[in-house]
């Protein structure tokens, strides 16, 4: 079994690091957990890490949980959930509507991932379903001072959760990776269907809420959240007018490469990809593959 990383944050806030078996997702895959009252755990990683997750959370003293959240339910994300919500069997699952039907019969979302992720989704493990009567519609959560708010673009079904000066923004602000160096990587996570609107008009939901520390989905946080937006914001726009040039490349692979090489060039947070180990390149390359996918839809059929 592969062990659960715990970082205390605050004396109340933990991120817990969660790697599944494969290379280069050492320090990529976490979820947050709040204790005190109420508690709550936001996202539960995949099904694979889900034995490190509850060690992880008896190790914290956690026997009950008040609610668990879900800012979408890609593998990464979600995963885990039929489990703990055999775990938890009183904590309600908090998650957006959209997402009810997949977590009760994940056969499509199984599949999907299939699809979108092959080997990664494998290494993820399949998600078991949830009962449908486990699963709170977040438009009817209304449990001060937990904000939820309704935030699609890296996915149809993203909410992202608010809990005083800290926003658990899911992946509605990017990817985000702070290296040992001090230097910051940060990146899109757009994989397809993108709708670049819509995404820009979540992430200023998110900035009219003048939240004070983000913390990501991927990874880890900062005490700069509205940096981050609108900086996220202006990245989102700077790719789409680099991917917009190089739309008239042969090929899908030619057209993948010219687009990595340009946004590593003139995207500064792209630049300590370079210095990336070859496992997590790869990784990475994956990813940016299917945010590229992304706005390739978007760009050849907007809106
Ligand atoms: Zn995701």
């Amino acid at each position: 079994m592969t062990r659960a990383k715990i970082k205390a944050v605050s004396p109340d806030l933990f991120l817990i690091t969660l790697p599944p078996p494969k290379p280069g997702f050492e320090d990529f895959i976490s979820v947050w957990v709040k204790t005190g009252n109420p508690s709550f755990l936001v996202d539960v990683g995949p099904s694979v890490t889900v034995q490190a997750l509850e060690s992880a959370l008896h190790e914290l003293g956690i026997r009950s949980l008040g609610y668990i959240f879900l800012t979408h339910i890609h593998l990464d994300h979600a995963g885990g959930i039929g489990h703990m919500a055999q775990r938890f069997p009183n904590t309600p699952i908090v998650c957006h509507p959209l997402a009810i039907s997949h977590l009760g019969d994940p056969t499509r979302l199984w599949e999907g991932s299939l699809n979108t992720l092959g080997d990664t989704a494998r290494a993820y493990g399949p998600i078991q379903p949830t009962p449908e009567n486990r699963l709170v519609n977040v438009e009817n959560f209304k449990d001060l001072p937990i904000k939820a708010f309704i935030t699609p673009g890296h996915a149809p079904h993203h909410v992202a959760f608010m809990d005083g000066p800290f926003l658990f923004a899911g992946e509605a602000c990017g990817v985000h990776l702070e290296l040992a160096s001090g230097d910051v990587y940060h990146r899109p996570a757009t994989p397809p269907k993108f709708f670049l609107d819509t995404t820009l008009n979540s992430i200023d939901l998110l900035l009219a809420q003048r939240p004070e520390i983000i913390c990501f989905g991927h990874y880890g946080l900062s005490d700069q959240a509205t940096h981050w937006l609108s900086f996220h914001k202006k990245q989102l726009m700077l790719w789409e007018s680099i991917l917009k040039d190089l739309l008239d490349q042969e090929g899908e692979e030619g057209f993948f490469r010219a687009c990595l090489e340009r946004l590593i060039l003139e995207d500064p947070l792209m630049s300590p990809f370079h210095g990336f180990d070859l496992d997590t390149k790869k990784r990475e390359e994956d990813l940016i593959h299917n945010s590229i996918k992304g706005y390739l839809g978007y760009l050849k059929t907007p809106g």
